[in-house]
């Protein structure tokens, strides 16, 4: 089964009486191999996607109680096109944030664990599809990270530079502003996160993409690695002869190159193989 490095991979169940068939090896083995991968390597780093924050609260998009998986439709609604298009959209998004659990949620044992692997100097670059700033929150340094999607903690106008901190939109929002304009130009406003159909920021694509050809391991952590270009870090890496870890739930479209997949929920996982390197 294992087409790329080598090792064994590992399937491990973590609920009982789920069909666990031949992928199943030892779980044990499992983590101590990813440690032991961390361990060895001299230079790595990590994508996460929306599959560690699912245990703060979060729910992801595709996962089997991820938003899109329960209303389809809401794929399309997410659209840079859409939200422009359509004060209706603005409206409800805006309403959205002022209970979305995103503004509310607290880091969870998987995130403490990267940030433990990072203060052991071994995990350098943290590429995060996340939107939610809970790794900054569980002390990962905001230096070290890539937010290649952008954040819900700052708003962007779509007209020029303007950019602060979101909570002055929803501030207005909640004083009866249902649309709230850019307060310099008049533009739209829009919380600083790359929705569909938004190009991403050129110097974090090049930082991701740059540290992933220097890289000698990925970490591919709580994503689905089917939204691009983010996940073309995995295949740069793998060009490049980097070793790669898959830690997710689900099956993703790389893991025959992966030298170990770990399948079980990441705040139990992560700190696991966090305390054995
Ligand atoms: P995704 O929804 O496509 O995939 C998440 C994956 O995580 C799924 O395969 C799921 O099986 C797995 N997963 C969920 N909970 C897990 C757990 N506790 N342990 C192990 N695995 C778990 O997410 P993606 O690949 O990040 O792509 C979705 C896009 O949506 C991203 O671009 C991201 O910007 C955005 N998003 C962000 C957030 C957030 O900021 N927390 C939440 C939802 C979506």
């Amino acid at each position: 089964m294992l087409r790329g490095q080598g090792l064994h991979a590992y399937r491990f169940a973590e609920r009982e009486g789920e069909n666990v068939s031949d992928e199943v090896v030892d779980r044990r083995s499992g983590i101590e191999d990813a440690a032991r991968l961390i361990r060895e390597a001299r230079n790595v780093i990590a994508l996460t996607g929306a599959g560690i924050s699912t245990e703060s609260g979060i729910p992801d998009f595709r996962g089997p109680q991820g938003v899109w998986t329960k209303d389809p439709a809401a794929e399309k609604r997410a659209t840079l096109q859409h939200f422009v298009a359509n004060r209706d959209a603005r409206v409800q998004s805006w309403q959205n944030r002022l209970t979305s659990p995103l503004g509310m949620a607290e880091p969870n044992a998987g995130h403490a664990a990267l940030t433990e692997l990072h203060f052991k100097g071994k995990l350098g670059l943290l590429v995060t599809q996340n939107i939610d700033g809970l790794h900054q929150a569980a002390g990962f340094p905001a230096s070290a990270i890539v937010e290649i999607h952008g954040t819900v903690h700052e708003f962007q106008c779509l007209s020029c530079p303007d950019r602060g901190p979101i909570e002055t939109v929803l501030e207005r929002v909640r004083g009866g502003d249902e649309d709230p304009h850019c307060q310099s130009c008049g533009g739209i406003l829009k919380s600083a996160t790359i929705s569909f159909g938004q190009n991403l920021v050129a110097r974090d694509l090049e930082r991701s993409q740059s540290a992933a050809a220097r890289s000698d391991l990925v970490l591919a952590i709580g994503t689905s690695l089917g939204v691009y270009p983010a996940a073309n870090m995995v295949p740069i890496a793998l060009q490049a002869g980097a070793k790669l870890i898959i830690m997710n739930a689900q099956e993703t479209p790389f893991d025959e190159y992966a030298s170990v997949i770990l399948r079980g929920q990441l705040g139990k996982v992560l700190p696991e193989v966090a305390a054995l390197v």
